[in-house]
């Protein structure tokens, strides 16, 4: 039933079948279905999709369960395996590695954070290593996989895990889902886009082959171009290319080979940018994400191809890209999903995440005719502070390195930052306290396995940590220790959990 006062929207089209285009379609098809409301996807197999995009964030989880969708039954349809955390080599110096793991680190006693009872033990040249007191991290190194138990007791209870998958295998997955709930998809390239002369507002679509669709409400996700908020509306773009000047990726898939099946990303430093290696199931993605200013595109290629540790299963294909946002996701009765929104490179595998948070706050902001201005300000603000709060922490990584070798890194790690994370910075190293927004993407734990693993040592700790006595602490940190050690050399190699539950046929 809807409010008598209310005006629903009656027609939604989204521009674009790219991971963003069915998302949004499938979120819209499950939260819609007793709405008087049509969506309509128009999509062009000629133009295709980006089609890269592999690693994903925890909370895609809660949103393939928001739907409804089986993860055994996803995970054999992607090719998915399970992702624990990412694997960092090289970025603080050459032949360095840490790892940024999902999950908490140990647990508060008290009122006082972990870390603070760590940082102490670690003054007086005790503690161990912090990875330690994180399941995820123990076990992605030893390739082992377990997912979470809901017995508080048990340090399985604080497993996190999310997915490497194919992106393209997804977005199919998620339009068969929307197509089975009422979607039309309509196939067809958008030659032209109608508004209204007076107030903008779009009104339809002309497709190549003649036909029109129509529309109240838009939802550009036709990807880097932006069809309809930038081609069409001009919104305007914010670069954070000086913040982040890597622009280009080059992107090949190579053969898994018998090398294992680590449940993790791996994010190695490179000469002028990183590499990714994400191992799905039947291949591993690869691409190196680089500054054109600091190396050809053969020659970045070439140090993809090199250092690949299978064969290549196809040609290295590049692909440009402008880091920033879009000025405002939602203009006139135009909301911007996915790429068209904004990019951010995939160093902490964000944007399918960000796909997921425009999908919600789209729902959650849905307008009806009268398209409210308050809403759309609404949905611009959080959208801003999503991306500003990502580009902060992807900053971050660059900050802390301790290279030198390449103008790359020389010049990346003496840019300037932001005044809130130069703030934070300064306060971990000097107090090891961390004020986390609750709004944030990034908690305390990621944080904390970013600044120690960069090699941030703190000069201090909450006093609130000397309350204890010092041995109980000790003692209590053993005990956590030994009990995820314990734990993880009794759960599955991750190959063989994934052949057992949800292997690909
Ligand atoms: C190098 C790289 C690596 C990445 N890695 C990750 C990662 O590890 N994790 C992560 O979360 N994200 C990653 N991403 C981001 C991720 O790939 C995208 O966020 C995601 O694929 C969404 O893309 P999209 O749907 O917005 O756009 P696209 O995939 O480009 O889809 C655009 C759609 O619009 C349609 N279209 C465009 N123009 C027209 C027209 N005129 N008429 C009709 N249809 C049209 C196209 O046919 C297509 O269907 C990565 C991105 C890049 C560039």
């Amino acid at each position: 039933m809807t409010s008598p006062s209310r005006r629903p929207i009656r027609n939604i089209v989204i521009a674009g079948g790219g991971t963003a285009g069915w998302m949004t379609a499938a979120g819209l098809s499950r939260f819609l279905r007793e709405q008087p409301t049509t969506v309509t996807l128009v999509e062009s197999d000629e133009i295709g999709t980006i089609g890269v995009g592999e690693a994903s964030l925890t909370l895609l989880a809660h949103f393939n369960h928001m739907l409804g969708i089986d993860e055994a039954d996803f995970i054999r349809k992607t090719q998915a395996t399970f992702k624990l955390g990412i694997q960092f080599n090289d970025w603080r110096h050459k032949g360095h590695s840490c790892f940024h793991p999902f999950g908490r680190y140990g647990q508060n006693i008290d009122l006082c954070e972990f870390h603070h009872h760590w940082l102490r033990l670690r003054a007086a040249g005790q503690g161990g290593s912090l990875d330690d007191y994180n399941l995820n991290t123990v076990l992605a190194l030893g390739n082992r996989f377990s997912p979470p138990v809901k017995d508080l007791g048990s340090p399985l209870s604080g497993l996190a895990h999310a997915y490497h998958f194919d992106a393209s295998l997804y977005a199919r997955y998620l339009r068969d889902y929307a197509e089975a709930r009422g979607i039309t998809r309509v196939e067809g390239r958008i030659v032209e886009v109608h508004q209204q002369p007076e107030s903008g507002f779009v009104t339809g679509l002309s497709l190549k082959d003649g036909q029109r669709i129509d529309g109240d409400l838009f939802i550009d996700c036709s990807g880097f171009r932006g069809l309809l908020i930038e081609e069409t509306l001009k919104t305007g773009y914010v670069d954070w290319t000086g913040l982040l000047p890597c622009d280009r990726a080059v992107a090949v898939p190579s053969r898994r080979g018998d090398s294992p099946l680590t449940p993790y990303t791996r994010a190695t430093a490179r000469e002028a940018g990183w590499q990714w290696r994400i191992p799905l199931q039947h291949r591993t993605g690869n691409g190196y994400i680089y500054a054109s200013g600091h190396i050809s595109d053969d020659q970045a290629a070439q140090a993809l191809l090199d250092t690949l540790d299978g064969e290549a299963l196809a040609d290295p294909r590049v692909i440009r890209f402008f880091t920033g946002r879009r000025a405002k996701a939602w203009n006139r009765n135009v909301v911007a999903i996915g790429l068209a929104a904004g990019f951010l490179e995939p160093l902490e595998s964000t944007s399918i995440h960000l796909i997921q948070k425009g999908v919600v706050k789209l729902l959650q902001c849905l307008p009806d005719m009268d398209f409210a201005p308050s809403l759309a300000d609404e949905f611009n603000r959080q959208t801003a502070f999503d991306y500003e709060d990502v580009r902060d922490f992807l900053v971050l990584h660059y900050k802390l390195t301790q290279r030198e070798d390449t103008e790359f890194w020389r010049y990346n790690r003496h840019d300037t930052v932001s005044d809130s994370l130069r703030d934070r910075m300064e306060l971990f190293a000097a107090t090891g306290r961390l004020f986390i927004n609750e709004h944030e993407l990034f908690k305390t734990a990621s944080w904390l396995a970013i600044l120690t693993g960069f090699g941030i040592e703190p000069r201090g700790y909450d006093p609130m940590a000397d309350a204890l006595p010092f041995a109980d602490v000790s003692h209590a940190l053993i005990r956590m220790r030994t009990m995820i050690a314990q734990a993880a050399v009794q759960q599955p190699d991750h190959a063989a959990f994934i052949a057992r539950h949800c292997a690909a046929h």
